[in-house]
């Protein structure tokens, strides 16, 4: 079956496909016209997954510092915030810590952002990690988070860091995936 539509007064009719191209009288409005299917099967364009293109970038994850890795700093700071205000400047360091730092991973490269006012950015290209390895100090023991120590045969300091993130694991399997591929 297929839809057709009056072209004068916009009444739908039911047809047999065999009947398609043929003259007919519009039982409304009396016009005559050709039937040509209007409303009917539409074919639905193939959709690209999402990561299926290996030419698209896409943004796996992306985060800073945890914060609960600063929660000592935090409370010392609030715990001063009496004594002539040393206590809001600690704050604002430690807040500044955390903000200053950003990691991208895409599906072509890792971003490490260092700083706000000077920023030192380092991109790495997937393919030139050679080696992905996880140091703790206490603090990240205490708190579940690590730092990152990305090893690259891109950079002249061979290692970059990217500090006390709580998405450790993820970031781990996800590049050692990415590094396969
Ligand atoms: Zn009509």
């Amino acid at each position: 079956m297929a839809q057709i539509k009056c072209p004068h007064c916009h009444t739908q009719y039911q047809i047999d496909n065999n009947d398609l191209g043929r003259q007919a009288t519009c039982t409304i409005c009396g016009n005559v016209f050709v039937m040509m299917e209007t409303v009917g099967r539409s074919t639905p364009v193939p959709q690209q997954s999402y990561s299926a293109n290996p030419d698209v970038e896409n943004e796996i994850i992306s985060g800073r510092p945890a914060w609960r890795y600063y929660i000592f700093d935090i409370i010392i700071s609030l715990w001063l915030i009496p004594f002539f205000g040393i206590g809001i400047l600690l704050l604002l360091i430690t807040i500044w810590r955390r903000c200053a730092s950003k990691y991208v991973l895409t599906t072509k490269k890792l971003k490490i952002i260092n700083g706000i006012i000077i920023k030192n950015e380092i991109t790495i290209r997937i393919e030139d990690i050679r080696a992905i390895s996880i140091k703790r100090n206490l603090w990240d023991v205490i708190f579940c988070t690590a730092t990152l120590v990305i090893g690259t045969s891109a950079l002249q300091s061979a290692e970059c860091f990217i500090k006390h993130i709580g998405d450790y694991k993820f970031m781990q399997i996800k590049i050692d995936e990415l590094t396969r591929r």
